[in-house]
């Protein structure tokens, strides 16, 4: 039996960025996914992630966004294909909003460009959005969108092209480390490996067992509303919008729900809630979405972007896994120093290219380039 120096379980954003990278390093990888990438089953499908460096989740992760937004400029060069379309984003809430406050910290500190905008210069240059009188809005005017399924398919492409071997609508069942090997059993066979990556995204907690308690994977409806005028809402002219409205009946808490631009020629705007989402059994998920989920986006849309509060709306279900403090998982797990995994929290696809280059460092024992030791699974044991 081949002996691969890495096994890489899930072939999705993590997994493919992986992949590539170990692949052109000159090891030899095995890459197995439960299904084929791009598709609809994991996290990565529905046209478009937001990219942005003025990273309101927190200044740590604004060095990896910028090295992200340079290595997604690489591989469109490499591969030949269109990923990165800049757009704008906008971060709206109060003033005190703990998402308007993180923008700030990380523009500031890391010098990105950015403008603080009142409700008055918001409706100028966007009236489709209805900004209340006491909020304000943090744009990052060279953020953009990252077109996740031609991302995959070029990651995958580089990956291949690089000798990885790569077995698709395989599902992984299980692990086990035998000491001098890592054996993993599919449903189509047994492979061996020196070391092992788990990054089945959400799939990763069944494969982990109690090793993976704090793993918390989220079903997310996305809806996709039909504009009657397209072009105010097209790429390019509208910007990525994320809104963290306080809560009525709870003091300090927010609503997240954000909106993104039509990407192509009949195509719809994206909107979703961002957090209060339902945890999931990742293999039994609910793909349908409830009219009581579409009445509380169109009642979002009402009042925020009220041009499309009326528009035909089509939904389906996408997967976050969710760690208890909103940051990555990155790293070996405890007590298994060749067993490897991560998490993205729902907010990882703009930063695949550079997790590709860190968790390809951890696997080979190399320091990587960024300080990831607040990412390791540890702090949860
Ligand atoms: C609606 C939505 C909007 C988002 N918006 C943004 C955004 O704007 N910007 C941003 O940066 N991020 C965004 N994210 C988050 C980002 O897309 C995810 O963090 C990222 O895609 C997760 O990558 P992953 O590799 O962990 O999972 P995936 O890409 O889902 O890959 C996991 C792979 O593992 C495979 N798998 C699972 N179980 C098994 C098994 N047992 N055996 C073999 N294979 C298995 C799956 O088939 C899948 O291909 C969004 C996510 C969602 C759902």
């Amino acid at each position: 039996m081949t002996i691969f120096d890495v096994i890489v379980v899930g072939l999705g954003t993590v997994g493919s960025a992986t992949c590539m990278e170990l692949g052109r390093r000159g090891l030899s990888v095995l890459g197995l996914d439960a299904y084929r990438p791009p598709h609809k089953m994991g996290s990565h499908h529905g046209e478009s992630r937001s990219i942005r460096r003025a990273y309101l989740e927190g200044t740590a992760y604004v060095p990896m966004a910028q090295q992200a937004w340079q290595r997604w400029r690489r591989l469109e060069s490499d591969t030949g294909t269109r990923l990165l379309t800049p757009t704008g984003n906008l971060t709206i809430g109060p003033g005190d909003a703990p998402a308007v406050q993180g923008f700030l910290a990380s523009a500031r500190r890391y010098d990105i460009p950015h403008e603080l905008l009142t409700e008055a210069d918001v409706r100028r240059r966007w009236p489709q959005l209805a900004i209340p009188d006491n909020f304000v809005a943090g744009l990052e005017v060279d953020a953009g969108v990252v077109a996740p399924e031609k991302a995959l398919i070029a990651m995958l492409a580089e990956a291949e092209k690089a000798g990885v071997v790569m077995r698709f609508d395989e599902r992984v069942t299980g692990w086990r480390d035998e000491g001098h090997h890592i054996r993993v059993k599919s449903s189509r066979g047994t492979y061996e490996a020196g070391r092992l990556l788990l990054s089945a995204g959400a799939g990763t907690k069944p494969l982990l067992g109690p090793l993976g308690k704090w793993l918390m994977p989220k079903r997310v409806p996305v809806h996709w509303v039909a504009p009657i005028q397209a072009h105010p809402f097209e790429l390019g002219i509208w910007p990525v919008n994320f809104w963290q409205l306080p809560m009525k009946d709870k003091p300090g808490g927010y609503h997240e729900r954000y909106a993104l631009p039509v990407t192509r020629p009949h195509g719809r705007v994206k909107v979703a809630a961002h957090n209060q989402l339902e945890d999931c059994d990742p293999l039994r998920v609910a793909r349908s979405v409830a009219p009581e989920e579409v009445t509380d986006i169109r009642s979002f849309m009402a009042t925020y972007i009220p041009p499309l509060a009326a528009c035909d709306i089509r939904s389906d279900v996408c997967l976050y896994t969710m760690t208890p403090d909103g940051d990555f998982v990155l790293g070996a797990l405890s007590g298994q120093a060749n067993v490897f995994t991560t998490a993205l929290a729902g907010h990882g696809f703009k930063f695949a290219p550079v997790l590709g280059e860190i968790m390809a460092d951890m696997l080979e024992d190399k320091e990587p380039a960024f300080g990831v030791s607040r990412f390791s699974p540890s702090r949860f044991d």
